[in-house]
């Protein structure tokens, strides 16, 4: 008998911008102290979680860069939101961090998608298959050249031209990717 099913190789990922969208925007956040997770957080995440996605984060952090904090620091603040959804059987494949100045001109500050392709390199994710969530434009061109569909949360920034959808909230992010789910 032959199996109607596609088998995709690739995996189906959400990608998260960090500030902003997970968390509350802190200019220069450099104290773990000073983390507020977004109020839908925990509910977004069961969502998604239950809809057989996985999960990874991606951020600037140019605070690295103009000697504001350590690496050390950031994986602390990281570690805050990834400890707090670990308590309900939350995991992320992965968090990757630019810690470069905006002028350094590396390939892995967004919209670069340096770490994109590693994530694709490394944990097989597929971008047909899978989501950019930010706040930023910056977000949404990366998400759009990674191949991802894009979803820009409502935060301090302009609507983007690059989001396929805009989202007054996480939650509302994550149920719209739940229509999309083929
Ligand atoms: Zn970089």
């Amino acid at each position: 008998m032959i199996s109607k099913r596609v088998y995709k190789l690739g995996k189906a990922f959400v990608l998260f911008d960090r500030d902003g969208t997970l968390i509350e925007h802190v200019h220069h956040l450099t104290d773990p102290g000073l983390v507020k997770f977004k109020p839908d957080l925990q509910t977004s995440f069961q969502l998604l979680g239950k809809a057989g996605y996985r999960f990874g984060i991606i951020t600037n952090q140019s605070v690295v860069g103009r000697g504001l904090a350590t690496e050390t620091v950031i994986n602390k603040i990281n570690a805050r939101i990834s400890d707090f959804l670990m308590s309900f059987e939350i995991v992320f494949d992965f968090v990757y961090v630019c810690p470069h100045l905006p002028s350094a001109g590396c390939d892995c500050r967004k919209p670069a998608i340096s770490l994109g392709l590693k994530a694709v390199a490394e944990h097989q994710l597929d971008p047909s298959q899978s989501f950019m969530i930010g706040d930023q434009e910056s977000d949404m061109l990366f998400g759009r050249n990674l191949g991802c569909s894009t979803i820009q949360v409502k935060g301090n920034a302009q609507k983007s031209l690059f989001a396929d959808y805009y989202s007054d909230t996480l939650e509302n992010a994550a149920k719209w990717i739940l229509t999309k789910k083929e």
